[in-house]
């Protein structure tokens, strides 16, 4: 289990409800954490899927990392995919073992 900067963010990352299933819908959830991505977000609660990235933490000021999207979608490329959204892409890209089992 990934380790978090303090309890809050620890509880908002792993904080399922129950009665909404799509968190812009649900008033407790704050914090959407992209492990593929390596990124926290604010979630806006305005129906749709989208979050604004952070760079740190709300409660404790601890610095998050930084996002790896680019990076993500340029080891990709270099891989071959240049549509990974679309593509099939291998498993460890689809959470965070592609970054956190390269040194
Ligand atoms: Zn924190
Ligand atoms: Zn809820």
């Amino acid at each position: 289990m990934r380790k978090h900067c303090c309890e809050t963010m620890e509880h908002q990352v792993n904080y399922k409800c129950e009665q909404h299933a799509n968190p812009s819908e649900c008033p407790d959830k704050l914090i959407f954490f992209n492990d593929k991505f390596d990124e926290y977000g604010i979630i806006f609660h305005d129906g749709g899927p989208s979050y604004s990235t952070i760079s740190f933490c709300p409660w404790c000021g601890s610095e998050l990392p930084e996002s790896k999207r680019d990076l993500w979608f340029d080891t990709l490329e270099e891989l071959g995919f240049d549509d990974p959204v679309e593509q099939e892409i291998p498993e460890e890209f689809k959470s965070d073992s592609w970054y956190r089992n390269q040194k």
